[in-house]
C-alpha cells in the first residue's frame, strides 16, 4: 500500500475526479480552463482504461465501420496542465472520512490518493436484473472491449457457418439476438445486420440471405421505449421492413450457451446474444458512503453536491434534479454530462474559492434527441421538429463528429467513413488471445472436437 504526494508542501487543492468518462473528462478539462495559471488547485483524474470511449460510435467499431482506436481519446492527452495528472487503476474503495481513495494499478498494488475535493463520475455497468445465463453467454456493448469482442464473435460466427453443412446449425450460427432496444440496443442491431448482410453478399456467398436472422427483443411494449412514440413506431416499421425479428413486451427469461428463452417458454438457437437491456452505477458509489437512491446512483442537489461535503456527483452515476421541472432527473446520457460537467467545473471553483453564493444549479434543455438505426437510417427529434430517414442519420452523424474530441479525431472519423464508404468494410478478424485455449471463442459459443468431415466429394 502506497499513499501518493506528487506535489510539494504546500499542497495545492486537489480535485480528485474519479471515472475518466463523458462526465469525468469534461469536468477535468473545464476547471483546467477555469483554474489556469493558478497554483493552488490541481486536478487529478483516476479511471480503469486510460482512455475515453466515444459511446455514441461504438457500434460502429462492432461493424468496422470505425477502428476500433479512432473511437477512444488518451485521457492524457485531454489534460493540459503539466499538475494535472491522470492515473490508471481501479477505484477499489472510497474512504470519505479520511479523504482518501484506493486504486489498484496495473502494477498490482493498492495505492491511495488524498483528495480535497472529490468528484464521482464512475458511470454505470452492466446490469443482469438476476437474468440466468446473461453474466456467462452475452455480450455487452458497454466497453471497446465489448465492441471489438463483438465484431471478431460476428465474423468468426460467419467463418464457422461457411464451413457448415448441418443446416439447423448454420441457422444458429447466423442468428444474432439483441436484447434491449433503447439507443444502444437498436444501434447495435442496426450496424451488426448491415455488416452480416454486406460482408456475406462480398465474401461469404454460400450462405443465403435467409439463413440470416436479428432477432431484438424488448420488455416495454415499444422500440426506443424512453423516446416520444413517433420515434420507437419508425424505428419499429423500418426494422421491419428490413427483415428484423421484433419481439416487443417480452422478456428474456434465459440465455443459454446455444440460445435464448424468451416470452412465456419460446427458445431461439443462437451463438450470439448481444445484452443492452440495463445499466447500474457503479457499486463504488453506493459502498463510499454518500446518500444514494435505489438504484445506487448518489442523491445530489441540483448542484450536483452530494450529502457529504466536498464530495460531488456527476453523469450516469448521479440522480440530478431537473431544476425547470420538478420532480423531474437528467437523463443518463453523454449529452447531459458533458454540459453538467461545465457547470460542476465552476461550483466546484466557487466553493473552493469560498463564494457559496456562486454555487449554482445544472439547468439545461435537451436541444433534441438522434438515434441511428443502421443502414443510412435515423429517427430523432430537433428543437421540437420530428426528423427521419437519411436527413436523421446524416444530422446523427454530423452533431457525433463535431463532438469527437480534437481536430486530429475528427480527421481519423471521417477518413474511416469515407474509406469505408468507398471500399467497404473487411471481415479481418483479429483474435488476440489464444486459439488453442479453450475459451479463446469468447463465451457464448461451442466449441467442437478438432475432425470433421466437410467436403462433400469425399
Ligand atoms: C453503445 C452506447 C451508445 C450510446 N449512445 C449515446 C448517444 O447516442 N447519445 C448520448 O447522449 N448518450 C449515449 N450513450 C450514453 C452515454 O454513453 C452515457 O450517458 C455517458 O457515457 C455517461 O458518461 P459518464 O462519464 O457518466 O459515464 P461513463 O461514460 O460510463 O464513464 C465512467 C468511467 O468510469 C470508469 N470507471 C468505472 N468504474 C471504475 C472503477 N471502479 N475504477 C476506475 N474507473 C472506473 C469507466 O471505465 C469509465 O471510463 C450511449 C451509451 C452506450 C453504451
Amino acid at each position: 500500500m502506497r499513499t501518493i504526494y506528487r506535489s510539494e508542501p504546500p499542497w495545492p487543492h486537489r480535485v480528485l475526479i474519479v471515472g475518466g468518462g463523458f462526465a469525468g473528462v469534461e469536468t477535468a478539462r473545464h476547471l483546467e480552463r477555469l483554474t489556469r495559471g493558478r497554483s493552488d488547485v490541481e486536478v487529478w483524474i483516476v479511471s480503469r482504461e486510460n482512455f475515453t470511449v466515444f459511446t455514441p460510435l461504438l457500434p460502429e467499431v462492432c461493424s468496422g465501420g470505425l477502428e476500433a482506436r479512432h473511437c477512444v481519446t488518451a485521457l492524457r492527452a485531454q489534460l493540459h496542465r503539466p499538475s494535472s495528472w491522470a492515473v490508471t487503476g481501479e477505484v477499489t474503495a472510497i474512504d470519505l472520512d479520511a479523504r482518501q481513495v484506493a486504486v489498484i494499478g496495473g502494477d498490482g498494488e493498492v495505492h491511495r490518493l488524498n483528495y480535497d475535493t472529490l468528484v464521482l463520475a464512475l458511470g454505470g455497468e452492466t446490469a443482469t436484473f438476476g437474468i440466468k445465463g446473461i453474466a456467462e453467454y452475452t455480450v455487452g456493448m458497454k466497453t471497446l472491449a465489448d465492441a471489438f469482442a463483438l465484431r471478431n464473435r460476428i465474423i468468426e460466427m460467419l467463418e464457422r457457418a461457411d464451413l457448415e453443412t448441418d443446416p439447423d446449425e448454420r441457422r444458429a450460427l447466423l442468428t444474432f439476438v439483441i436484447g434491449g432496444a433503447g439507443f444502444s440496443g437498436v444501434e447495435t442491431a442496426g450496424e451488426i445486420e448491415a455488416f452480416v448482410r454486406r460482408t456475406r453478399r462480398r465474401f461469404y456467398p454460400k450462405i443465403a440471405t435467409d439463413e440470416i436472422a436479428v432477432h431484438l427483443v424488448e420488455l416495454k411494449p415499444t422500440v426506443l421505449p424512453e423516446q416520444e412514440a413517433a420515434m420507437g413506431e419508425y424505428a419499429e416499421r423500418r426494422l421491419r421492413q428490413r427483415g428484423f425479428h421484433l419481439h416487443l413486451g417480452t422478456p428474456i427469461r434465459e440465455v443459454r450457451e446455444v440460445g435464448v428463452v424468451i416470452g412465456e417458454d419460446t427458445f431461439i438457437p443462437s451463438r450470439t446474444v448481444v445484452w443492452t437491456g440495463g445499466v447500474q452505477p457503479s457499486p463504488i458509489v453506493r459502498d463510499s458512503g454518500v446518500e444514494v437512491d435505489r438504484a445506487g446512483r448518489a442523491v445530489v442537489t441540483a448542484t450536483m453536491a452530494t450529502s457529504r461535503a466536498g464530495v460531488w456527483a456527476i453523469g450516469d452515476c448521479a440522480r440530478i434534479p431537473n431544476a425547470e421541472r420538478p420532480g423531474e432527473f437528467h437523463g443518463p446520457t453523454a449529452q447531459n454530462a458533458v454540459r453538467e460537467a461545465k457547470q460542476l467545473a465552476r461550483n466546484m471553483v466557487a466553493s473552493i474559492d469560498g463564494r457559496p453564493h456562486d454555487v449554482r444549479p445544472f439547468r439545461y434543455t435537451t436541444i433534441g434527441t438522434l438515434a441511428s438505426i443502421g443502414n443510412h437510417t435515423g429517427v430523432g427529434k430537433v428543437f421540437g421538429i420530428g426528423v427521419r430517414g437519411a436527413i436523421a442519420w446524416f444530422m446523427w452523424r454530423g452533431y457525433y463528429w463535431s463532438r469527437v474530441p480534437g481536430i486530429g479525431g475528427k480527421m481519423r472519423v471521417a477518413l474511416d467513413w469515407l474509406l469505408n464508404s468507398i471500399f467497404g468494410s473487411d471481415p479481418v478478424q483479429l483474435k488476440v488471445d489464444d486459439p488453442r485455449h479453450p475459451g479463446a471463442m469468447g463465451p457464448s459459443g461451442t466449441r467442437r472436437g478438432p475432425v470433421r468431415h466437410v467436403d462433400p466429394r469425399g
